[in-house]
């Protein structure tokens, strides 16, 4: 037997999933990266995931989707003042006001810009 991969917006918020579990294919394929495949099925027994399920997780194409974007919780970075204090400051929103202890007001503005890398079979060929 072999299962559909499927998505479910009640499931793992609609990650695919093997169908009838709430095991994400994305996480049996990240321990087919870092284990062997026998490790990934002695891993995996309690959900009896077949052999052939295995082959089909190594070879899943994850099609987008969704559009591509970013969230971020914040971000924590360190003003390096021209007066030689620095600053921590965690950002979290778009733009901050760092306040340096020597009264300097620095504006931050954070922007992350997304660029699809180098296809990766290409990088660790
Ligand atoms: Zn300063």
């Amino acid at each position: 037997m072999t299962r559909a991969f499927v998505r479910n917006p009640k499931i793992l918020d609609g990650r695919w999933t093997v169908d009838g579990t709430s095991i994400a294919v994305a996480q049996i394929r990240a321990d087919l990266e870092r284990m062997s495949r026998a490790d990934v099925m002695r891993c995996y027994r309690f959900m009896e995931l077949t052999e052939a399920e295995i082959d089909r997780v190594a070879a899943f194409p994850f099609e987008p989707i969704r559009d591509l974007t970013l969230t971020s919780t914040f971000t924590s970075v360190t003003v390096n003042c021209l007066c030689g204090e620095d600053t921590p400051v965690v950002i979290m929103e778009t733009k901050h006001v760092a306040q340096c202890i020597c009264g300097r007001d620095w504006n931050l503005t954070a922007t992350v810009l997304i660029v699809p890398a180098t296809d990766r079979d290409e990088t660790r060929a």
